[in-house]
């Protein structure tokens, strides 16, 4: 018997088809019969997860995902479409991403001896180090709050996840935590996102290296918002065998094309090429990332632009009576509304047709709190606009 996806069947049933008898002679699986299937095959903690949820922006003006408000200048468009033109769909990609690599390093001053892996995001590339990195027992450890990835991987490749807690006040590193942790449990990788996602802050470098240094396994630190920071360990690669640098082009504006980038040490870059599915980077992502990053000073023109912003939305913000603003060195910001009133004023501002992201069920520390991108000053305006009169 061969089973036919559920999906393609009407909602809530499944098709058996037997191999030898013709369409017509489908068996249709009852919806409990379905349940008992997937209770007996998926794993457990499969079945105990939520799917990663995106919200629905249809209509809204989209301040909740970190993307560049910015697009390209219609000369530029011009010229994109013109190399689009010569990409042979027909065939696979480079499965190595050759001519992309060379750019990438260029764009991101990768030092002289390091490898670059290419993932679709930072994210595939935090699961190919979690699959690669999945000994029995093995830890993943990050801060929280932090980046929800970097949990629901650790659990989906199997890996233990340690969450130390960042200082409730500011979200600054807790060193003697973070090293209590590091030594009792040793984990085989780390992630430090520098800046830190959903709080802004960028974590005290010298606390960084500390933990570099403590750390027996593997440290990833995720410069997904360096745009924003202009800061960096890259030029620090290969002082310490054991540190990683992850990028990726979807904060810089390039979030439609799925690509992340993870530099480190040959040897340790060709293990984690193991895990990495042939083809992973499309034709189209190769060739658009490849023409993009020629552009470069587009880019850091906006990212100027969109940093300046952020310091006059910090400003605003602060200034509404009941926010507080915690300082950001990413392209979003962290506030929080007076107790009770995070839930309201998400949804008073979703009526008035804007899309931020609601922090406060996450609980703990994220209560009563929000996070807010930063757009154009026009989406600024428009969004303080709506949060002033809500609060
Ligand atoms: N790291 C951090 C800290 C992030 O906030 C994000 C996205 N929000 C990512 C990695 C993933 O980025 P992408 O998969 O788009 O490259």
């Amino acid at each position: 018997m061969v089973l036919l996806a559920s999906r393609g069947v009407a909602c809530e049933q499944a098709v058996l088809y037997s191999a030898s008898a013709n369409f017509s002679d489908f068996i249709v699986m009852s919806h409990s019969e379905v349940s008992q299937l997937i209770s007996r095959l998926v794993r457990p903690e499969i079945q105990a997860m939520q799917a990663y949820s995106v919200a629905d922006a249809t209509g809204l003006l989209k301040l909740d995902a970190m993307e560049n408000p910015y697009t390209w200048p219609s000369s530029m468009q011009q010229e994109w479409l013109e190399v689009l033109k010569d990409v042979e769909m027909n065939r696979y990609p480079d499965p190595e991403g050759r001519a992309l690599c060379e750019q990438l390093r260029r764009a991101m001053v990768v030092p002289q001896g390091q490898a670059l892996l290419l993932g679709n995001g930072s994210d595939e590339l935090i699961q190919i180090l979690a699959l690669a990195l999945a000994r029995p027992g093995a830890k993943l450890m990050a801060f929280e709050p932090g980046f929800v990835m970097y949990r629901l991987i650790a659990e989906l490749a199997g890996m233990d996840y340690l969450g130390v807690p960042l200082n409730s006040d500011n979200f600054s590193i807790d060193l003697e935590q973070t090293l209590l942790a590091v030594r009792t449990y040793q984990p085989a990788l780390i992630f430090i996102a520098y800046p830190n996602n959903p709080t802004g802050n960028a974590f005290d470098t010298l606390l960084i290296d500390t933990i570099v240094e403590e750390a027996e396994g593997l440290v990833v630190i995720d410069e997904a918002y360096q745009p924003f920071a202009e800061d960096s360990f890259m030029g620090r690669l290969g002082q310490h065998g054991n540190m990683l640098v992850m990028r990726t082009v979807s904060k810089l504006g390039l979030a439609g094309l799925r690509l992340g980038v993870l530099a480190a040490a040959p040897a340790l870059i060709n293990e984690l090429n193991k895990v990495r599915l042939p083809y992973n980077i499309n034709v189209l992502t190769q060739a658009s990332a490849t023409f993009a990053l020629k552009h470069a000073g587009i880019f850091a023109r906006q990212a100027a632009i969109i940093r300046a912003e952020r310091h006059n939305l910090q400003r605003a913000l602060a200034a509404i009576r009941g926010v507080q603003v915690f300082p950001s060195r990413a392209n979003f910001i962290l506030f929080k509304v007076p107790a009770g009133r995070a839930d309201g004023v998400f949804a008073d501002l979703k009526v008035a047709g804007i899309l931020i992201k609601n922090m406060h069920p996450a609980g703990g520390v994220l209560q009563d709190c929000l996070r807010v991108t930063v757009g154009t000053p026009e989406q600024n305006q428009q969004f303080l606009a709506a949060l002033r009169k809500i609060l």
